[in-house]
């Protein structure tokens, strides 16, 4: 990437004021840092209200799926062909931002560049030559002030943006949007659960392997194994079950990622991830600017009908005794090695698969966000849980106790 398309990084603004539940998504760090009062996805989030503004509805009781995954018109199965190198996935995000740049439909896209000291640190920046859109592709795991980088957009010219985006970054620029003044808005948005800071990652890395740095793309995938790649052109696929969870510090993932409500994006215009892709990438096209943005790839990506295996409900009842008996700690791994590597090797094959892996990590995430709350914050849940976080961890009889959701 040139450092001219770099307009402004980060780094130009001051420290962000601290806050207890944050994610430092940008809006503390811009010269009104009360609009976080508004903005934020962990003080008084309005999903309902918000999803009917951006999408036009609110989720659809005839279709279940919307209760999981927030409204959407279409799902895919996709990839990008032929991949792109340095992607994440295939590199249908970064492909679309190139492609809009490339278009002329917007001025610039406003995402994260690696770190040029540290390719794990995220760094905001906005891109205006679709070329540039290669140097940032692949995923980063921290976060930076992303939403700090609109107000200079603004001040640079820029009317028509993109931005691509995690769900607590969307959360807040959708709740700004309108006083924002772009002409045109587009919403890429990635699923994200399990981020952490990027000291903690490097920390995890270094008891995965003797050489971190060696380390150049770490994936979760949908087939229960985590995927490494090195520079010397290795791979190393390591079983869920096998990673060293239990040697990390309980406070390894922070709070604001243990109680997050928004897994798969609900308010971007498409959401790009891997959940309900089994093994390919897996696309919810929400709303009219979504269809124009993946109509922008053309024969390029290659589309199937999602596909759907296995029975969640077992998984995420053992995933939530687990976590209530972790009590606040990482959930413990009572299962001797030997099982370890045969549930390792049964899970890809019996387990959730598809769309139904992909209920059943939303599931998870519903859950964890209760159990976590309950125990560290509980004077926060009736303002911070939506119900419909209530109605996904139903059948598992977690309910509202007295104080801790608006109906009750
Ligand atoms: C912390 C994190 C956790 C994730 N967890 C899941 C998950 O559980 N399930 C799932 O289906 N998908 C998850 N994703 C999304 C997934 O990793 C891929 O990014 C997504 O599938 C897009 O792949 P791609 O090849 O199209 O992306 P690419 O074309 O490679 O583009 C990736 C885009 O993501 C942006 N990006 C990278 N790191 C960050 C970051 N830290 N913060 C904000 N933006 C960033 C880049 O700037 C780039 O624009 C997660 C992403 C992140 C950042
Ligand atoms: S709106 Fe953003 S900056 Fe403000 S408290 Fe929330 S996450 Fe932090
Ligand atoms: S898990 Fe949620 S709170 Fe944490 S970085 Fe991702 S979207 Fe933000």
């Amino acid at each position: 990437m040139s450092q001219a398309d770099i307009a402004i990084t980060a780094h130009d603004f001051a420290a962000a004021p601290h806050r207890h539940f944050c994610t430092d998504c940008g809006i503390s760090r811009t010269d009104d840092p009360k609009n976080c009062g508004r903005a934020c996805q962990f003080i008084k989030p309005d999903y309902s209200r918000l999803e009917r503004e951006v999408h036009g509805r609110a989720r659809d009781p005839a279709r279940p799926d919307e209760l999981h995954f927030g409204p959407f018109r279409r799902m895919l199965r996709a990839r990008l062909n032929p991949a792109l190198p340095g992607a994440q996935w295939t590199g249908i995000t970064s492909r679309i931002g190139e492609r809009l740049l490339a278009t002329g439909a917007v001025d610039a896209v406003l995402t994260m560049a690696p770190d040029p000291a540290d390719q794990w640190r995220p760094v905001p920046v906005l891109i205006t030559s679709p070329e540039d859109m290669a140097g940032v592709r692949g995923m980063r795991m921290g976060y930076a002030p992303l939403l700090a980088l609109l107000k200079p957009a603004r001040a640079q010219g820029f009317k028509r943006l993109a931005v691509i985006g995690i769900p607590c970054q969307v959360y807040a620029l959708r709740a700004l949007e309108r006083e924002l003044g772009f002409d045109r808005l587009y919403v890429i948005g990635t699923p994200c659960s399990d981020n952490t800071t990027t000291e903690n990652f490097h920390k995890f890395l270094s008891l995965l392997t003797a050489d971190p740095s060696t380390v150049t793309y770490f994936e979760f995938r949908a087939d229960y194994h985590v995927e490494m790649r090195f520079s010397d052109g290795t791979k190393r696929e390591i079983p869920f079950l096998q990673l060293p969870i239990s040697d990390l510090p309980a406070d390894f993932f922070p709070m604001t990622c243990r109680t997050c409500v928004d897994y798969t994006n609900v308010l971007a215009d498409i959401t790009i991830g891997y959940m309900g892709g089994q093994g390919e990438q897996w696309l919810l096209i929400r709303n009219d600017r979504g269809e124009e943005l993946i109509a922008l790839l053309g024969n390029e990506l290659h589309t199937e009908c999602p596909t759907s295996a296995g029975k969640r409900h077992g998984a995420v009842k053992g995933f939530l005794e687990n976590t209530a008996r972790a009590a606040g700690g990482l959930p413990l791994r009572r299962m001797p090695k030997f099982m370890r590597r045969i549930v390792g090797w049964l899970m890809p094959r019996i387990g959730p698969r598809g769309l139904e892996f992909a209920r059943a990590r939303v599931e998870m995430k519903a859950v964890e966000t209760i159990l976590h709350l309950r125990r560290t914050d509980k004077s926060r849940m009736k303002s911070m849980i939506p119900a419909h976080i209530w109605h996904l961890v139903e059948p598992y009889g977690l309910k509202p106790e007295q104080d801790e959701s608006l109906d009750g």
